[in-house]
């Protein structure tokens, strides 16, 4: 969301004239595109204002703009800080060019953010960014022949950790018209696969007429396009699920038999204090049902670790839920209380930071263990990969002896696949044929094309 976020305005500002440059020295305007989900994110966010504090004292006229959730979140506070001049909200984004403009005529500070974050945005803002959405949604920053296309904004699930509501509003699905014409100009473009994106994009609605479009309906919509061939969405929220969507996924070669879909924790008494509105058996019935209708599905999730009150036995809850799914991978958190959540309100933050980061090194050597052994299945298979471009990790790199450099790429179930080819591949569908696999990356070789 963020990537994309930051992309957005990227284009726009293109679009006023700007350039990207590689270095803040030779920078005009600095923007800071803002994560609030963690405090670390928050924190690296204060570093680098430290250091531009520093370069405004020989650059007075360097413009620098703090962007996204942790400018809604902290608004007032974040702009008296030396360095910033610009504080604008993820429904503001819109009007950053205009606010740089009015910065670099006058030099004063500017705020803009929502007063009430959790009132639906009006028509006119709604309006403003949809088009924002429309029109600069340029895939120049982004991997050759890849989008995201944001379908939902916001979020109403409240789970008490968590900051998203608080800064980026209530949900709002946007209108399937306007999603299906954005595939389509995309399409044109050249964008083979897009990626729909909401923070629970499985409860994606629209009121259309007498009718409610689903996600099922947008996947059917967008898959209609030729020009798309695949279609990946991300993230789901285990409840409520309409199954239907493993349906589509098993019947319709686009889309994408790809699951991330957090479970958080695999202890009862946990996920209710949490406010995730699941049990763990939920969880499991829910993912076994999946795999009865899509048996090749690639399931990923979430966990956080040293959740308040978390004790081993809850944490042993989560290590046998993780080897029960048999995730393809997931993202491990530490739990980090954020300010206005129900979790930082009511619990203490409990579990030492020791105890977090051993649960936290523990259930990723478990998960690691998991991705390596369901990674060797694909040794001697051939997998249908899209190509994103040379591989940036040097070690992967290290092999002198090849003429070709090594691609990477990624298979509709998002396993990750290096391999040596012509950079020019990029953005192309190919088969490779796997001959080795870590936990993280399968390797192989461009096999003869079907
Ligand atoms: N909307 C998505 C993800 C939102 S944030 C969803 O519900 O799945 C991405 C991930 O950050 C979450 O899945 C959660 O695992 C983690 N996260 C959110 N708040 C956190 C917190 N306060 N501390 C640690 N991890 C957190
Ligand atoms: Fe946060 Fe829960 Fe909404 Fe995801 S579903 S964004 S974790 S409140």
């Amino acid at each position: 969301m963020n990537k994309l976020d930051s992309s957005l305005v990227v284009s726009a500002l293109q679009e006023a004239g700007y350039d990207l440059t590689d270095s803040v020295r030779d920078a005009d305007v600095v923007l800071i595109n803002t994560c609030s989900v963690r405090g670390h994110a928050e924190d690296r966010v204060l570093s680098n204002l430290g250091h531009l504090k520093h370069l405004k004292k020989t650059r007075p006229e360097l413009v620098v703009a703090v962007i996204g959730c942790m400018a809604q979140r902290l608004g007032p506070e974040l702009l008296k800080h030396p360095a910033v001049d610009l504080v604008a909200g993820p429904s503001q984004l819109p009007q950053v060019p205009d606010l740089i403009a009015q910065l670099r005529g006058q030099h004063d500070k500017l705020l803009a953010i929502t007063d009430d974050i959790r009132r639906p945005v009006s028509e006119a803002e709604d309006q403003a960014l949809d088009t924002f959405e429309q029109d600069f949604d340029s895939d120049e920053n982004q991997l050759p022949g890849q989008a995201f296309v944001r379908i939902m904004r916001g979020c109403n699930k409240f789970c008490s950790y968590c900051v998203v509501p608080f800064v980026r509003g209530p949900e709002q699905s946007r209108s399937p018209a306007a999603i299906v014409e954005q595939a389509r100009k995309l399409s044109d473009r050249g964008i083979r696969q897009v990626t729909l994106l909401g923070q629970t994009v499985n409860s994606y609605r629209h009121v259309e007429g007498d009718r409610t479009v689903t996600l099922v309906d947008l996947l059917e919509r967008i898959s209609r396009i030729d020009g798309i061939h695949w279609i990946r969405f991300i993230t789901s929220h285990p409840k409520p699920f309409d199954e239907r969507i493993f349906q589509a996924m098993a019947d319709n070669p686009k889309v994408c038999r790809y699951l991330h879909i957090p479970a958080q924790s695999g202890s009862d008494r946990i996920l209710k204090a949490m406010n995730r509105g699941y049990t763990c058996d939920d969880y499991i019935r829910l993912i076994d049902g999946a795999r009865r209708i899509v048996p090749d599905i690639a399931v990923a999730g979430d966990f956080i670790v040293g959740f308040p009150g978390e004790t081993d036995e809850d944490f042993e809850d989560t290590c046998e839920l993780v080897r029960r799914i048999r995730y393809k991978n997931c993202f491990i958190f530490k739990y980090s209380p954020r300010p206005g959540t129900r979790a930082d309100q009511k619990l203490a933050d409990s579990v030492a930071e020791e105890v977090k980061k051993r649960r936290n090194i523990s259930l990723l050597d478990l998960q690691n263990k998991i991705s390596e052994q369901e990674n060797r299945n694909f040794i001697g298979q051939t997998v249908e990969v899209f190509v994103e471009g040379p591989s940036k990790n040097p070690h992967l790199n290290a092999s002198e002896t090849q003429a070709l450099p090594q691609l990477v790429g990624r298979t509709g179930s998002d396993s990750i696949v290096v391999f040596p080819g012509p950079a020019n591949l990029a953005g192309s569908f190919l088969s490779v044929r796997i001959a080795k696999a870590s936990a993280l990356t399968l390797f192989g070789e461009v096999a003869p094309q079907s």
